[in-house]
């Protein structure tokens, strides 16, 4: 499932193609994804100019004068921009056409993405109740340990609830607790100022990494392969259940929290 850095990535990717441009078609190829496709994609696109395209959380917004197309890649969803001859595949649900000469084409086998709509002004159901982004100034220790105070739910979920912090998936809060040393199961509000300092620091490092490996992989969007912004060779606890700790030795322990696969070190996390 891409997370936020590797939607950061393809919103990164697919700027320098996009801005500026004049949409000169839409193709739909099926009424709905996750959920239909409102007519004002149809009807309010042809003709406008992209004046910009920006993430919120997992979202991305396509922005021109009337309103956003709000996407979400889902479990599958990909976003490229081809030449506007490029043969449609199974999939291929949507074209945006550019008056480039390409097409953006949205493509997703499960159909868990969405192509939405949020006239300008306005902010969209889903956007509406998010917590900060975890780059921006508004996310750090301070904000953590105040809004944590008297919550009994495992740290870990605090840290993944999108109301409290945006886009910081499974792989995300594990490796970050990790390089923070708190136990995933911690109470959240037992967890000090001074170590939510260290796991805002953490999250916003370790995000910021998967972005610049995934500006690296993908450098070449106009043939994405697709690569996730994180290698394997650089977790240290999520995926390694079972195994060694890089740090400690001690095995690595797991277990679900939230109902979520959760892997911790009990020597280095308390
Ligand atoms: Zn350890």
């Amino acid at each position: 499932m891409p997370e936020l850095p590797e939607v950061e990535t393809t919103r990164r990717g697919l700027a320098p193609h996009v801005e500026g441009r004049r949409i000169t078609g839409v193709a739909l190829r099926r009424p709905d994804l996750r959920w239909p496709i409102p007519p004002e994609v149809a009807r309010e696109l042809p003709g406008q100019r992209v004046l910009g395209v920006r993430r919120r959380a997992k979202y991305l917004l396509l922005d021109t004068a009337p309103g956003s197309a709000l996407l979400h890649l889902g479990m599958s969803g990909m976003l490229r921009v081809l030449p506007a001859k490029t043969p449609v595949a199974a999939h291929d649900h949507v074209d945006l056409a550019l008056d480039s000469g390409r097409v953006l084409r949205f493509t997703d086998p499960r159909r868990f993405g969405c192509l939405l709509w949020q006239p300008a002004g306005e902010t969209h159901e889903l956007l509406a109740h998010l917590g900060p982004e975890p780059l921006s100034d508004a996310f750090d220790g301070d904000y953590l340990f105040a809004l944590s105070r008297g919550r009994k739910a495992p740290v870990k979920t605090f840290l993944m609830d999108q109301a409290v912090v945006v886009g910081v998936g499974n792989i995300y809060a594990a490796e970050s607790l990790f390089q923070a040393g708190i136990a995933p199961g911690r109470a959240a509000g037992s967890v000090s100022r001074e170590r939510y300092r260290r796991l805002a620091a953490a999250v916003k490092a370790i995000l910021a990494h998967a972005i610049t490996r995934g500006g690296t992989t993908l450098r070449d969007f106009l043939s994405p392969d697709g690569a996730p912004g994180y290698f394997e060779q650089e977790l240290f606890v999520y995926g390694r259940e079972g195994e060694a700790c890089k740090v400690c030795g001690r095995t690595i322990r797991d277990g679900r929290m939230g109902n979520r696969a959760t892997a911790w070190c009990p020597g280095c996390q308390r």
